[in-house]
């Protein structure tokens, strides 16, 4: 499902990631442990495509991360990042609901399906009782929550958690 090779990133001139190479399966868990500022942020930003690196080969389903468009890798890899805000004042759906963006039409609106399924992730995160409060309000577990409901709305086949216990009562 996705594989790299030979991952090179450095941010100025000495390299976070140095010839990173694994794969990982349909339906396998991939966990990477290491100390602080060692890279493992770094590279889930590579595979997001969020950062570039200057060497490496990530492939997902068979096919090169960069030969997918923006839309097409949204529908595929879905992110937990770290840390989450919003600029407006979005309610905590609104935000589940962009997670439905990828399937939408440019200036399109949501489905009745699209809402179905932002509700549903809502309730398996337990986070649909403050679905109509501020994204902004909620407190950094809530948020979380709230985050990891927008990740399975998007239906991914590959699911990127950054640290995702940080701020939750385990
Ligand atoms: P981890 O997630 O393992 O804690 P990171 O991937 O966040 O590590 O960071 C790896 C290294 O890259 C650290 O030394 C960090 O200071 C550096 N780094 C992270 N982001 C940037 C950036 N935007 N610009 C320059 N250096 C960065």
């Amino acid at each position: 499902m996705i594989k790299c090779s030979g991952i090179t990133f450095a941010y100025e001139q000495d390299p976070v990631l140095n010839d990173i190479a694994f794969g990982v399966k349909t339906g396998e868990w991939l966990g990477l442990l290491g100390p602080n500022g060692c890279g493992k942020t770094t590279l889930i930003k590579c595979l997001s495509s969020n950062l570039k690196p200057q060497a490496g080969v990530i492939e997902i389903d068979g096919k090169p991360a960069s030969k997918y468009s923006h839309a097409e890798l949204a529908k595929l890899i879905g992110v937990v990042p770290q840390e989450s805000s919003a600029l407006f004042q979005f309610t905590a759906f609104e935000i589940v609901l962009m997670g439905r963006s990828p399937y939408q039409k440019l200036f399109g609106f949501e489905s009745a399906k699209d809402i179905e399924i932002a509700s549903s992730a809502m309730r398996v995160t337990d986070t649909w009782q403050f679905h109509e409060r501020p994204f902004q309000e909620l407190s950094g577990g809530e948020r979380q929550r709230v985050i990891i409901a927008r990740a399975l709305t998007q239906e991914p086949k590959i699911l990127l958690l950054d640290e995702p216990t940080t701020f939750l009562d385990i």
